[in-house]
């Protein structure tokens, strides 16, 4: 299996989630072997952040790469599109410290990258890491585990007092070939951010949250959705499946496992990642 990346730019703008900041990203076609990353081309010298666990310096409600001053914050959406649409190697560029939560879930950035197409490089792919031995992470219930398996596969579990969003679980196979998926296209990255109504007031109070609205995040209450329909009665636990994944892609290439999460968050998808790199992945 080659290598491949995008066939053309493919160019977004909007407003991230926790900074309320406009930004414009370019995504460019990269170079064999050099993996995704992105650019701050508004900073002087344009500094590059590799898309890699060890890039991330944050992991309150969204993952943020960085060095130093130097971030970008939300990734998780953007690289889950890139990543399980089979964009082995993209440059992208944008001009501020957050990517665009655009409608809150991964479809517009995988309708892009549908429309422009990929290009197969001239190099090989990595070959997959197997996980041979469970392995996990786990903060009080809630926890990550990668499982052998003899696919890729995700599971998640998220469990609310909220009627509406209650207990729920879904599973999803990535196909071994994953620019020839669709399954991801129309079951994973539709999924919307959500957010809790008892939640907003502290999460703005904190200084987050402040590109958050009712057209880019579901929002639940004690008396249900604020802003219906969901577009799966399983929307929440798909999303928390999206974000896993963009998380994992940090890894640069997904291992073969059965990864089961449970009311986990990026905190723990990342400390799994981590454990995982230190395997000698
Ligand atoms: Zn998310």
């Amino acid at each position: 299996m080659q290598q491949h990346t995008l066939a053309a730019e493919i160019l977004q703008t909007g407003v991230g989630l926790h900074t309320g900041v406009t930004t414009h990203v370019t995504i460019k076609s990269a170079a064999p072997g050099s993996g995704r990353y992105f650019v701050r081309v508004d900073l002087p010298e344009s500094p590059i952040i590799p898309a890699q666990i060890a890039a991330v310096n944050q992991t309150v409600l969204s993952t943020q790469l960085g060095k130093g001053e130097i971030h970008i914050r939300t990734v998780e959406h953007i690289l889950a599109a890139l990543a399980a649409m089979g964009v082995d190697n993209a440059r992208i560029e944008i001009d501020g410290p957050e990517v665009p939560l655009l409608d809150g879930s991964a479809s517009v950035w995988v309708e892009s990258i549908l429309q422009v197409g990929l290009v197969a490089q001239s190099e090989p792919q990595k070959e997959t890491y197997v996980i041979l031995e469970p392995i996990w992470v786990r903060d009080e219930d809630a926890f990550v585990c990668a499982m052998p398996a003899n696919e890729t596969r995700f599971t998640y579990g998220i469990d609310f007092d909220l009627p509406a969003i209650g207990n729920q679980w879904y599973s999803w196979t990535m196909p071994a070939e994953s620019n020839s998926d669709t399954s991801f296209v129309t079951e994973i990255a539709p999924a919307r951010t959500f957010g809790l109504l008892h939640q907003i007031e502290y999460l703005q109070s904190a200084g987050l949250i402040k590109g958050g609205n009712l057209e880019n995040a579901l929002v639940c209450g004690p008396e249900g959705w604020l802003n219906p329909p969901l577009r799966f009665a399983t929307e929440p636990v798909r999303h928390k499946i999206l974000d896993l994944v963009g998380d994992l892609s940090l890894l640069e290439k997904f291992p073969q496992a059965h990864f089961l999460a449970y009311k986990a968050s990026h905190n723990l998808h990342i400390q799994l990642a981590q454990k995982i790199l230190n395997l000698g992945f």
